[in-house]
């Protein structure tokens, strides 16, 4: 999910370098990561059954992050390819699945296991964000397996949308969920993603029901999902969830804007200013007057 969290990094950031040329999983070898459209129908074929599989995934970048994403340092991976296309989106560019580098899912679980001392002295783990993680269920089933496997928390932030995908063993490997409800209301939710807010609903019901801890998180955009009874109702449904472990009210702001206009998209929120801490605060109220712990 890209909510324009302000991230401050641990300074191990990077994009993934191409897989070896002579990789398995990629074919013709020395076409490259990012060179999928370059691949004539048949390799085309093979790149999008190996993602299917589970075995390639189309990855935006990845970053080490301390108190955001989840507990201790997390290596937050985002995934490329989302359902939604939320207007306040921060990385557009990570809608497009083909815009991704690809990666093998080996490749991913050896920068894992790499950072597994920090992890467990942070109490940290890993995050798959993205884009929509969920766009990519078996690729993140076996990121989660392997994790588990390992002793190593994990997480994953989605909206929810493609709840659906995630299989019940994949929510055994999941320590945790940051659910981001974009919209209590359904018009609102709509205008906001262009999507149905119902699937977020029936999967927040299903880790509510499996026990699974969440995060709610929500991105106060003044002049589109800023409504007290907006407010209210995304409170109402987080206190639905029985799991839940605490609300993040994330306030809009403008750094996202430039991705959108190198991508050559239109921007709707152009004129929108950030909320004012006090009408964050006053979000926060809203959550709080439920009892909700709301950050
Ligand atoms: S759900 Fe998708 S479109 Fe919305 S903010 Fe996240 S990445 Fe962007």
């Amino acid at each position: 999910m890209s909510l324009g969290i302000q991230r401050v990094s641990d300074g191990v950031t990077g994009e993934y370098a191409p897989a070896p040329a002579d990789h398995p999983f990629l074919r013709p070898a020395g076409k490259g990561l990012a060179g999928i459209d370059l691949l004539g129908d048949v390799e085309r074929r093979e790149q999008a059954a190996m993602i299917h599989a589970g075995d390639l995934l189309s990855v935006h970048s990845w970053e080490l992050v301390t108190a955001v994403d989840g507990p201790g340092t997390r290596m937050t991976t985002f995934l490329s390819g989302c359902p939604l296309a939320c207007l306040y989106c921060h990385n557009p560019d990570t809608m497009d699945m083909r815009r991704g580098n690809l990666v093998p899912t080996t490749e991913l679980c050896k920068r894992i296991l790499r950072y597994k001392r920090i992890f467990k002295r942070t109490g940290g783990g890993i995050t798959i964000s993205g884009g929509e993680p969920l766009m990519q269920p078996r690729g993140l089933a076996k990121l989660l397996a392997f994790a588990k496997e390992n002793g190593i928390h994990t997480a994953i932030d989605t909206s929810g949308f493609l709840g659906w995908r995630c299989t019940d063993d994949m929510l055994k490997n999941l320590d945790l969920v940051l659910l981001d409800i974009k919209s209590g209301m359904q018009e609102t939710y709509r205008k906001t993603t262009k999507a149905e807010l119902a699937p977020t609903l029936d999967f927040a019901k299903r880790l509510g029901d499996e026990g699974v801890p969440v995060w709610a998180r929500f991105v106060l955009v003044p002049g589109l999902t800023d409504a007290p009874e907006n407010i209210e109702e995304v409170a109402r449904i987080a206190s639905t969830i029985p799991s839940l472990e605490r609300v993040e009210v994330l306030p809009f702001h403008q750094m996202g804007r430039d991705k959108w206009d190198s991508l050559g998209l239109p921007y709707a929120l152009e004129d929108t200013q950030p909320p004012t801490a006090a009408e964050a605060e006053a979000a926060r109220a809203i959550f709080r007057a439920r009892g909700l712990e709301t950050y």
